[in-house]
């Protein structure tokens, strides 16, 4: 076949269906819905601006960046800083553009393209996604009837294919709960690959892996800062030994953390006391919000260590638009399965709760 003839055969079926391969063409993207709604409790997000001086100091970091120049590569003063607040040596830290992008580097760096990534589910979409995006091979094995981690049957599959990851959500995404710290531990010590325990939210449930990494070569710790207050920031924070940090970082994009984002999580870490006071707010509001949820009989609420409230309805779709209607936003779950009318509410402001509760109050009396 003659170049021409290649050319025209591309032409005759489209530049999609002739340089798109197929795994790529069968995925479901990662899609939020955008729906404005005046109360937003779909993305576990922190309800809170910043308070007014951390803002005026913010105002004023940001008049001095120089945005026709590049930020510095290594956010060097930022891993500076985030070493000093978790305790961690900063030559074993390593940031992303939010730790989607860190989930990402981990893939690459160690499947090649071609390992196994091992998933419990349901759990955070964006580790299959991504698996799958860079053409490694996803092993799901379903969460206990508790939502825990199904110890044997994960034992088991390790031991069948040796994954070069697992990653494990603690507290888990959409469930809300942590899983058992023995099982985790045991998994870590079973693993011959990387275990990535992610901690998005372990500062609402005040446990973490971290002091373990010094001790376990192939444990990766990942947190971020979006659920704490900074969202918009896109900080997401890997935390390994200094030896896996270098090979990581070389699939690294220069300049991941843009200048705007490096000065103003550097501001808002040096000032981060308030940080702490609105999660034990958020901690107060999880609880109070758990027990009226778990007070009505339509509902089945989960517990959770999380800033979120994970739950099952009896009809979500219904419910879901009758609350849009009410200018309150939640996430839906809703699909065949395991998360069939299952629901997930963000912790909001006390007011955005109260809201939320009483609009469940006026639908299920109405
Ligand atoms: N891990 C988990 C468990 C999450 O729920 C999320 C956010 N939904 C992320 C990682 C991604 O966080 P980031 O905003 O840092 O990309």
């Amino acid at each position: 076949m003659t170049s021409k003839d290649k050319k025209s055969e591309s032409e005759a079926q489209g530049i999609v269906e002739s340089r798109v391969s197929q795994e790529i063409r069968d995925i479901t993207p990662y899609s939020v819905p955008h729906i404005d709604c005046k109360i937003k409790l779909d993305g576990n997000e922190s309800p809170f601006s910043l308070p007014q001086d951390v803002q005026k100091k913010v105002d004023e970091a940001i008049k001095q960046i120089d945005i026709n120049r590049y930020p510095d590569p290594e956010a060097e003063r930022l891993i500076e800083i985030v070493s000093k607040v978790s305790e961690f040596p900063k030559d074993g830290i390593l940031l992303g553009n939010g730790s989607d992008e860190l989930i990402g580097m981990l893939i690459t760096t160690l499947t090649s393209g071609s390992g196994k990534v091992l998933c419990p589910t349901p759990s955070f979409s964006m580790y299959k996604l991504t698996a799958l995006v860079m053409g490694a091979e996803v092993l799901e094995i379903p969460l206990d009837e508790n939502f825990d981690i199904d110890l044997d049957s994960i034992l088991k599959l390790i031991q069948e294919e040796d994954p070069d990851l697992i990653f494990l959500a603690s507290p888990n995404n959409p469930t809300g709960n942590m899983y058992s710290a023995s099982k985790i531990a045991e998994i870590i010590s079973v693993a011959k690959g990387v275990v990535v325990v992610d901690e998005a939210y372990s500062d609402f449930s005040g446990y973490t892996f971290l002091p373990l990494v010094r001790e376990c070569e192939n444990l990766v710790i990942l947190r971020t800062l979006s659920k704490v207050g900074f969202a918009g920031l896109r900080i997401g924070m890997l935390f390994a030994s200094e030896d896996l940090v270098s090979e990581i970082n070389k699939v690294r994009y220069p300049y991941n953390i843009n200048s705007l984002s490096q000065k103003v999580s550097e501001v808002v870490l040096e000032n981060h006391e308030f940080v702490s006071e609105s999660i034990q707010l958020i901690i107060r509001e999880r609880d109070r919000v758990y027990k009226v949820l778990s007070s009505i009989k339509v509902i089945e609420a989960y517990p959770s260590d999380a800033n979120f409230i994970f739950f099952k309805a009896e009809d979500a779709d219904s419910l879901f638009n009758k609350l849009v209607e009410k200018d309150i936003l939640i996430r839906n779950f809703n699909r065949p399965g395991r998360l069939e009318n299952c629901m997930r509410v963000t912790i909001g402001t006390p007011e955005e709760n109260d809201a939320f509760l009483s609009a469940l109050t006026e639908i299920f009396t109405s």
